[in-house]
């Protein structure tokens, strides 16, 4: 059988193959996008959109409840989840349509259905047809990961895809896993209704982030009424009649739970693709081996988003087309070690991230300064009656480099971004503490905290 052959082939549809097919097209190449599921991958089908679509309507359904505080008389509060889901669907289901007409317009494009696996390192075959390429470009994202915990192939359980599906409301969702998927989906279901349980192996939620920070983070969900069960280092499950019972360790009282969620992180979707047909390495996660500017062992081959291990995010995969089309094709050496990661949690109210954590500088031995402020303490919070959590920001004592921030509060996820255009254009704190903002904003208050850094400690 004779391979049809193109210019470049991407494999897999998700947040850094469609646009580079619309670079390497409008460059007069010819381009197979193979797709074995849905167009748009994890972020349009069943990541950051339906998702925040959701902690939208969860938000919605938390303000009229608070009606009271603000004045406005809103009694009888009810969730019709049905509705809420078909308002998802509606989102998610736009935005994969919009994907699949751009790609079908685009010139030079032809999408392929089907699981692609490698026969040669510019060979791949999709069922029983061979295609070739000069180039070829690997964006596979990855999966929720299936723990190996005792009785857990005994009951029922949802990872972030099915539980999209739901339309009602769980009477009792048990969630295993203490990030950032897990507490996305606790507080909107609990804002749905659902009594929740989050259950966590580790000492504290969201490992990765300051000690001040995943308190904050417990106190607001338990503020909601959210059961939070940390250092359960010995999970496992057992099937009821009317659902299932989870005991965190061993002696522990069991819990019993309706619906049940795991969201104990992701692993990319490597093992299926025959790489090593292709010469292309991976780690000992599964994650593709890539230089810094996102070529794989074999040098025809190239790897984006989430299946690099380079970043887990919607924003790292663009970046990541970004960095390639760059390169191929703008002659512009633009490298992943160029970016400054940052990210949210999209909790209400959301973390914005960026750099480095307080604690990674602390480790790092560095001289730096900290400044923080309580959104007690923020103006336009008060107004706005948000008054959760606080911003933090660290500072290189000798550079007057900003290092890292963590913004935990409302607008949390926008205001974040004027720290992260200033890291990266490597401007020194004050470039920021001598602004002047807006008022009444959250951000006005930014420049405050910078004015008041103290020694870290
Ligand atoms: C619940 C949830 C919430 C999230 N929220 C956010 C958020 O708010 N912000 C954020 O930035 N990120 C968020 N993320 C992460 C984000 O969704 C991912 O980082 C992003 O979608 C990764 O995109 P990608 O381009 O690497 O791959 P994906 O979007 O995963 O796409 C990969 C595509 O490749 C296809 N594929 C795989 N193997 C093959 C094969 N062999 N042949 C053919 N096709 C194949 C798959 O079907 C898939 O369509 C969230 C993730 C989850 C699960």
């Amino acid at each position: 059988m004779s391979a049809q052959h193109f210019d470049a082939i991407i494999v897999g549809a998700g947040q850094a193959g469609p646009p580079l097919a619309g670079r390497l097209t409008a460059a007069g190449q010819t381009v197979a996008v193979i797709e074995r599921k849905l167009v748009g991958g994890t972020c349009v089908n069943y990541g950051c959109i339906p998702t925040k679509t959701l902690v939208a309507s969860a938000h919605a359904a938390h303000l009229a409840r608070r009606g009271n505080d603000f004045g406005v008389a809103a009694a009888g509060v009810t969730v019709d989840m049905a509705a809420v889901k078909a308002r998802k669907d509606r989102i998610s289901v736009g935005d994969r349509e919009g994907l699949e007409s751009w790609l079908a317009g685009m010139k030079g494009c032809t999408l392929i259905r089907g699981h692609a696996r490698f026969e040669n390192p510019h060979t791949l075959r999709v069922d029983d047809q061979l295609l070739e390429a000069d180039r070829i470009f690997l964006n596979v994202g990855g999966r929720a990961v299936a723990p190996d915990m005792p009785g857990l192939a005994d009951v029922d359980y949802l990872t972030n895809v099915g539980i999209l599906d739901l339309d009602e409301v769980p009477e009792h969702l048990v969630v295993i896993g203490g990030s950032y998927i897990a507490l996305e989906f606790a507080q909107m279901y609990r804002r749905f209704g659902a009594a929740v349980t989050v259950i966590e192996r580790g000492p504290r939620l969201t490992a990765r982030e300051d000690e001040d920070v995943s308190a904050a983070i417990k106190e607001i969900l338990e503020a909601e009424g959210i059961d939070v069960v940390l250092g359960a280092d010995a999970i496992s499950f057992a099937k009821q009649a009317d659902g299932f019972t989870v005991t965190p360790r061993a002696g522990a009282e069991p819990i019993g739970g309706s619906h049940l969620l795991v969201a104990v992180g992701r692993r990319p979707n490597t093992d299926d693709l025959n790489l090593e047909a292709a010469g292309v390495q991976t780690d000992s996660r599964g994650y593709i081996v890539v230089d810094d500017q996102l070529r794989t062992s074999a040098d025809n081959i190239w790897a984006m988003g989430d299946c690099n291990g380079r970043g887990a995010f919607t924003h790292t995969s663009y970046n990541d087309f970004e960095i390639v089309a760059a390169n191929l094709l703008d002659d512009d050496p633009r490298r992943v070690s160029d970016r400054v990661t940052t990210y949210a949690l999209y909790i209400d109210p959301p973390l914005g991230r960026v750099g480095m954590t307080v604690e990674e500088v602390r480790r790092s031995g560095r001289k730096a300064l900290v400044g923080k402020r309580p959104m007690t303490r923020v103006g336009r919070a008060v107004e706005k009656g948000e008054t959760q959590g606080f911003m933090k920001v660290v500072v290189d004592a000798e550079t007057d480099e900003i290092l890292g921030a963590a913004i935990l509060g409302v607008g949390g996820d926008e205001v974040v971004h004027l720290i992260l255009d200033v890291m990266t254009a490597k401007l020194p704190y004050t470039a920021i503490s001598r602004t002047m903002h807006i008022h009444p904003t959250v951000s006005e208050l930014i420049p405050t905290v910078l004015q008041e850094l103290k020694p870290l400690a």
